[in-house]
């Protein structure tokens, strides 16, 4: 049985960790090089990519996440955890850094001050019905190279097209918060990708 470790430096742990729960799967905590070496796939959750970047590097997790993801660690990333994934960001501050494996351009605060907060119904053609998802202060997916399927785009209003849900092999990434409206069906999905491994 597969363990499924949330990075939690900083970040949405606690609600990730539920969400894991629900779909009967066991999660914990990763703070410290050793408990990354025990998991068999990690989430990345929702909060600052830029203080993720920073405490990543003073718990000594930077590298040996980097070099797990280049090994084939099976990661979920959502909203700044969509950041720290991406190969390449705009909008970064001065020295961001990424962990990289998912070869997409994301752009950092991408849909503007006037929609820093909104929800939206995206379609995904894995599920039977729209899925409800929350955006606080989001990334965009701007490029995505040959390998990456988009998943699912927003379908209307001012950010319509806009790619917020990819898959690069062993990587999926979302714009969104998966973990906060109890919707397990993307925890789901990545539980699947990991048992099906
Ligand atoms: N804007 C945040 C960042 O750059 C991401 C916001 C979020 O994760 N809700 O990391």
């Amino acid at each position: 049985k597969p363990v499924i470790g949330v990075f939690a430096l900083q970040g949405n742990v606690r609600e990730h960790l539920a969400m894991l729960a629900q779909v009967g799967v066991e999660g914990v905590p990763v703070r410290r090089p050793a408990e990354l070496a025990a998991v068999d796939a990690l989430v990345l959750p929702g909060g600052e990519s830029t203080t993720m970047d920073k405490l990543a590097r003073s718990f000594e997790l930077f590298e040996p996440l980097q070099k797990r993801i280049a090994d084939g660690l099976p990661v979920f990333g959502t909203c700044a955890g969509m950041i720290m994934l991406a190969n390449e960001i705009t909008g970064g501050i001065e020295g961001q850094e990424t962990l990289g494996g998912l070869d997409v351009t994301v752009r950092r605060n991408a849909f503007g001050r006037q929609v820093d907060s909104f929800e939206a119904e995206l379609e995904f053609a894995a599920f039977d019905t729209p899925y409800h998802a929350v955006f606080i202060r989001a990334p965009w997916v701007e490029r995505v190279g040959l390998a990456v399927e988009v998943l699912s785009t927003v379908s209307s209003g001012p950010a319509a097209g806009r790619i917020v849900a990819v898959r690069h092999d062993r990587l999926l990434a979302t714009s969104f918060h998966p973990e906060m409206t109890g919707d397990a069906r993307l925890h789901g999905y990545f539980a699947d990708l990991v048992r099906d491994l």
